[in-house]
């Protein structure tokens, strides 16, 4: 069985940037409706074993994403990508970014945290439909920016992902209508590094 992740914060720590409201319903009911899928979609297949095995859940996830496809590669897809944007945030007051391997690799590729900041959001912003923004790192660490539609994730091609922005109108629309970009901007002040950098050196 797969399991509705608890929000590391409260529903109302977010604000402004997500409000309350829009966490009620992105996290308790459209991601709790992807696990609801999965659950049942899962019952006699090959999935099944495997969600009974030693693996963490989001292992688990990122083989079937990396191997399904239809509605049970969109719903895993959709648990694996929501349970990292979720896990990624934290209340205003977090601290930036901070002299670290991410934070070089960042400078090497980009020349500034801003000027990194300014392409992941100009790529969401550019993202036709729903789907997802992605900052992922390769084999040997480069770190590379890729727009996924739908419910995809860059484990697809390979890829290791550490951070991601949500670019479905049920992320926002409630907080921000038709304003992605100023939505995407303000996700900075509560991104979590800490979570971000841990995933980036393991
Ligand atoms: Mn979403």
């Amino acid at each position: 069985m797969f399991n509705l992740i608890q929000l590391p914060y409260n529903l109302d720590a977010l604000e402004p940037v997500i409000s309350a409201r829009t966490l009620e319903f992105h996290h308790g009911k459209h991601l709790k409706g992807y696990v609801d899928n999965l659950n049942k979609l899962v019952v006699g297949t090959k999935w099944e074993e495997l969600c009974h095995s030693e693996l963490s859940e989001e292992s688990v996830l990122a083989e079937i994403v990396r191997n399904s496809d239809g509605a049970i590669f969109n719903n895993a897809g959709q648990i694996l990508n929501h349970n990292m944007y979720f896990q990624q945030f934290a209340p205003v007051s977090v601290p930036e970014l901070v002299e670290g391997p991410l934070m070089k690799q960042i400078i090497k590729q980009w020349g500034s945290l801003e000027a990194f900041q300014t392409e992941f959001v100009a790529k969401g912003v550019g993202l036709f439909g729903s789907g997802w923004v992605w900052l992922s790192a390769d084999k040997d660490g480069s770190l590379v920016i890729t727009q996924d539609p739908g419910a995809s994730n860059p484990v697809v091609k390979g890829l290791k992902p550490i951070l991601t922005f949500d670019v479905w109108e049920h992320a926002y629309y409630l907080d921000w209508q038709n304003r992605r970009a100023d939505h995407l901007s303000a996700l900075w002040r509560i991104v979590n590094w800490d979570v971000v950098e841990l995933r980036y050196k393991r």
